[in-house]
C-alpha cells in the first residue's frame, strides 16, 4: 500500500489590510499552505483562517465592501479554527463580527505611545512565557460565560478562546512567536 501524502492544511489570512504577510511566512515555515483572503470565495475549503493585525476600522470597511461578514461569521460557526490578532480580536469581538462574546476596548493601553513587549504564560501553550508584542493594542473589556481567558496583562485578558476562535492583543507573528499559530493548526487535526 502507497503511503498518502502529507498535506498541510490550508490556511487563510484575511488579506484587506493589515500585516498578513507576515503570519502568511510564519504559517508556512509550520509546514501549512497559506493563502490571501479577500473575497468571499478565497473562504472556501479553508482548514483554518488569521484575521491579522492592522487598522480595525479600515478593515470594518473592507469587510463590508466585499460582503464578508456574512460567510466570516458561517465559516467561524462551522467550526472552523480561527486566530485573530490585535485588530483582528477587534474584528472578532460583539461590536464588529460578534463571532466571540467579548467586548475589545481599542488602543487600551494608550494611543501612539504605547507600543512594547511583554513574555506571557498563555495556557495551553507549553515551553516558557510566549514573547508578545503589543502596538497600540486593544484588551477585552467585557466577556461572557463561554469565553474562556488564557492570558492576562495588567488584570487584563489579552488572550481569549471561545471554542474554535482564539483571539489575542498582541503580535506574536512579529516576534517569531511560532506556539499561538501551532494552537490554531492543532485544533483542525490536521497539523
Ligand atoms: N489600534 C488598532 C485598531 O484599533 C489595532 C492595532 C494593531 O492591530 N496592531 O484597530
Amino acid at each position: 500500500m502507497g503511503s498518502e501524502p502529507k498535506v498541510g492544511p490550508r490556511v487563510g489570512v484575511l488579506a484587506l489590510q493589515g500585516d498578513f504577510e507576515a503570519h502568511a511566512k510564519l504559517l508556512e515555515s509550520l509546514g501549512a499552505h497559506p493563502s490571501e483572503v479577500r473575497v468571499p470565495g478565497d473562504l472556501e475549503r479553508l482548514d483554518a483562517l488569521v484575521i491579522p493585525g492592522g487598522e480595525s476600522t479600515v478593515m470594518t470597511l473592507g469587510v463590508e465592501r466585499e460582503g464578508l461578514a456574512e460567510p466570516l461569521r458561517a465559516l467561524a460557526a462551522r467550526g472552523t479554527p480561527v486566530l485573530g490578532t490585535c485588530a483582528g480580536l477587534i474584528l472578532l469581538d460583539r461590536d464588529h463580527l460578534g463571532v466571540l462574546d467579548v467586548r475589545a476596548e481599542r488602543n487600551a493601553f494608550g494611543r501612539q505611545l504605547k507600543s512594547f513587549e511583554a513574555d506571557l504564560e498563555l495556557q495551553g501553550v507549553e515551553g516558557g512565557p510566549v514573547h508578545a508584542v503589543f502596538i497600540r493594542a486593544p484588551w477585552v473589556a467585557e466577556y461572557g460565560s463561554e469565553v474562556e481567558v488564557l492570558a492576562r496583562l495588567d488584570d487584563h485578558p489579552v488572550a481569549v478562546r471561545q471554542g474554535n476562535v482564539i483571539a489575542v492583543a498582541f503580535h506574536p507573528e512579529l516576534a517569531g512567536e511560532r506556539r499561538v499559530h501551532r494552537l490554531l493548526l492543532a485544533r483542525n487535526g490536521r497539523g
